[in-house]
């Protein structure tokens, strides 16, 4: 049996497909092995999320001290 190293978006659930991604295919024949990540667009997303609770943090500390 082959051997796949696939690398997958955690979030949406697309693969990388050399500098691409897509939507995963049944892999069948191959034993699958998944590294988890982000995509581009994914993680354009997450970082603007820790953006905004960076934003808010120290506000928020600021009433609580
Ligand atoms: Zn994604």
């Amino acid at each position: 049996m082959r051997q796949a190293l696939i690398v997958k978006c955690c979030e949406c659930g697309q693969i990388r497909a050399g500098t691409r991604w897509q939507q995963e295919r049944k892999q069948a024949d191959r034993l699958v092995i998944y590294s988890h990540t982000y995509c581009p667009a994914c993680l354009q997303k997450v970082l603007q999320e820790f953006d905004q609770f960076g934003q808010i943090t120290p506000s928020e500390m600021r009433k609580a001290g």
